[in-house]
């Protein structure tokens, strides 16, 4: 004959138990491990991804061994034998939502415990586009001024405007200035810097930002793409 055990918390009838709790008990109050929301920076052009500081082929693979390896677990406990799963399931074109599952033993009882995160794709470009490709550009920002003084001077302006950018994303920086006549014609990675800081220009000169595009090509999905041309005209 052998002695029940129960739980002292919630009363069930168990042998399992970590310190003197069932499992429930003990998972309910603690946590085995902790994972924050993941951001990837994926190449816009190869598709590659950074991964520990090397460019690599993206796959669902790779963002799952990504978001495993950034798994802390919890050292108050010793979990040992323990497996990270990771289920990615996509949520949009860049997001991705993560559910992060850890299994593993402590004092011979087998824990499980699960999370949700999300994973974001960023476009950027790896090192390699960068170097091959200085021509990329989603956009053009064109500076006419009514001399060549004044463009120089646009042209300055909107350098120090696009370094700020250049902090938040790499891509708004200029990959090339072209010198005209009229004025100035600059190459710049972002689209979304290139509407920002040309807005900005016009509105210091008041004057009306004009803005064309022009189809360039059709991604994989069968989106069109567009490159966009900012002009501020005095
Ligand atoms: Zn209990
Ligand atoms: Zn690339």
């Amino acid at each position: 004959m052998s002695f029940k055990k129960f739980c002292p918390k919630c009363g069930k009838e168990t042998d399992k138990l970590v310190g003197n709790e069932c499992l429930d008990c003990f998972l309910k109050k603690t946590k085995l491990f902790t994972i924050k929301s993941q951001k990837i920076l994926v190449c816009k052009h190869c598709n590659k991804a950074i991964i520990k500081g090397h460019w690599e082929d993206l796959s669902e693979n790779l963002i799952e061994g990504e978001v495993a390896s950034k798994v802390k677990l919890n050292t108050d406990f010793n979990l040992e034998d323990y497996k990270v799963l990771v289920e990615l399931q996509k949520m949009g074109a860049d997001e991705y939502e993560a559910l992060v599952k850890i299994k593993g033993f402590i004092s011979g009882n087998l824990l499980e415990q699960e999370k949700i995160v999300w994973v974001s794709l960023k476009g950027t470009l790896c090192d390699s586009c960068m170097k091959l490709d200085a021509e990329y550009r989603e956009a053009i920002i064109q500076l006419r001024g009514k001399d060549k003084e004044e463009s120089e001077q646009m042209l300055k302006i909107t350098l120090d405007l696009l370094n700020k950018e250049k902090a938040k994303d790499s891509l708004s920086g200029t990959s090339k200035i072209v010198e005209l006549k009229t004025g100035f014609d600059l190459w710049i990675g972002s689209k979304k810097a290139a509407v920002k800081v040309s807005r900005y220009v016009a509105k210091l000169y008041s004057v009306k930002l004009k803005v064309s595009s022009k189809l360039i090509g059709e991604e994989k999905s069968g989106k069109r793409k567009y490159r966009f041309t900012f002009c501020v005209k005095l």
